[in-house]
């Protein structure tokens, strides 16, 4: 049995051809994949690729290893949750799995099987984590809360603390990566954790994200952030105008992500926001906000990004029912390039705009500014770059 990771919408053709590596090595081996895009495109996905023989949907510890009991006691997999599997030449969705209801119950992943160190960035010894998963927003760019519940279910300090030691101790790890959607949903949860680490986190820095009317609502939390080793925050921002906040039901007003930035630097957080260009309604003027906000917010970093409706998001169900997908080629969702047709929005002015916002934010007088001040010349090269490719175009 092979199990491959079908999480990315872009990434999915790679999948295909990994499955097919794997059949034409051993045309026995059971090929399974899971990950959000397959968990929304299961049935496509099976009809996309013949190699592949069950989709997981959903969370997918439990499925597979009660998968794994089926093919070792070598029965079927009809009725096993949380699977679409082939049916003659049709396919069988069985019934979603049940959300695990405490994280806490499962393993860690199997690190020492691993080897790790192959996927430290540039030679730094930074980790992933996912401490929480479940999501009762309902950001209508986003699949989370299909995937992992509306329900949040966070695993406890003193788990998620076993296994930041476990990868400080064993693997010499000096950072960890948050990966959670809200990983300060819970407040207390936060703040126990941030207690635990400052007295057994052995000086590990980490980053995490959070939503800016969290952050607004409770300021404290930056400064427990900080003191616990967190240097970095991120913040969905998405947009410079309220109305279109309010129309991908982002849940945030413009204020909240002026004062949530605003504490997090007072706390010494370096903070990250991102904003998406190019959404369902804007008018160019809405746009030219998000641009003109981020500068203003003067964040440390800023990342733009085009809106792109991912399968299993509300979004990507508009953009069916009104035509503006232009195209049927998963390799460009990336963000990167605009792939609907919007009302009012050239695509051409929409990737005009990503170079733009680029462009602004990163060649701002107080940006370089900081950067020398900084010392940081990598930052500096970037935007000298960003400056050139500007004349060139
Ligand atoms: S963007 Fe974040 S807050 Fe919004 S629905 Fe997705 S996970 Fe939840």
């Amino acid at each position: 049995m092979v199990g491959i990771s079908g999480q990315t919408t872009p990434s999915i053709y790679d999948v295909y051809h990994t499955a097919k590596v794997v059949k034409n090595h051993n045309p026995y081996a059971l090929v399974v994949v899971g990950g959000a895009h397959v968990t929304f495109q299961d049935e496509q996905v099976l009809q996309e690729c013949p190699e592949i023989d069950v989709v997981v949907r959903g969370e997918g510890e439990v499925t597979m290893s009660k998968l794994l009991e089926r093919v070792e006691e070598r029965r079927n997999h009809v009725g096993l949750p949380g699977t679409t599997i082939r049916s003659g030449s049709s396919y069988l969705r069985n019934p979603d799995s049940p959300y695990i209801a405490n994280l806490d119950d499962l393993p860690f992943p199997a690190y020492d099987i691993l080897n790790l160190p192959c996927y430290f960035p540039k030679g730094k010894r930074i980790a992933p984590m996912i401490t929480s998963r479940g999501c009762p927003y309902q950001c209508t760019f986003c699949s989370s809360s299909r995937i992992t519940g509306k329900r949040w279910r966070g695993r406890s300090p003193e788990n998620v603390i076993e296994e930041v030691q476990l990868l400080h101790d064993r693997y010499n790890v000096r950072d960890v990566t948050f990966l959670d959607d809200l990983f300060t949903f819970d407040t207390r949860r936060v703040e126990h954790f941030c207690e635990r680490m400052i007295q057994e986190g052995d000086g590990i820095g980490w980053t995490c994200s959070s939503r800016a009317d969290i952050m607004a609502r409770h300021p404290e939390m930056t400064s427990w952030l900080k003191n616990a080793g967190c240097h970095t925050l991120y913040i969905g921002a998405e947009s410079g105008s309220q109305r279109i906040l309010n129309r991908i039901k982002k849940g945030i007003k413009l204020s909240q992500v002026i004062s949530a930035v605003k504490s997090a630097k007072q706390a010494g957080l370096e903070v990250v926001l991102s904003f998406i260009l190019g959404i369902p309604g804007e008018t160019r003027e809405d746009v030219l906000s998000t641009i003109d906000f981020a500068c203003k917010l003067d964040p440390d970093l800023a990342q733009f990004t085009i809106c792109t409706p991912y399968p299993g998001t509300p979004m990507y169900d508009e953009a069916m029912e009104n035509r503006w997908l232009s195209i049927a080629d998963w390799t460009k969702f990336t963000v990167l390039e605009p792939i609907m047709n919007l009302p009012g929005l050239s695509r051409r002015w929409i990737k005009q705009q990503l170079r733009r916002a680029y462009y602004r934010f990163y060649t701002r007088p107080s940006f370089i500014w900081k950067q020398i001040k900084m010392k940081n010349l990598d930052i500096f090269r970037v935007a000298f770059r960003s400056i050139i490719n500007r004349f060139r175009k």
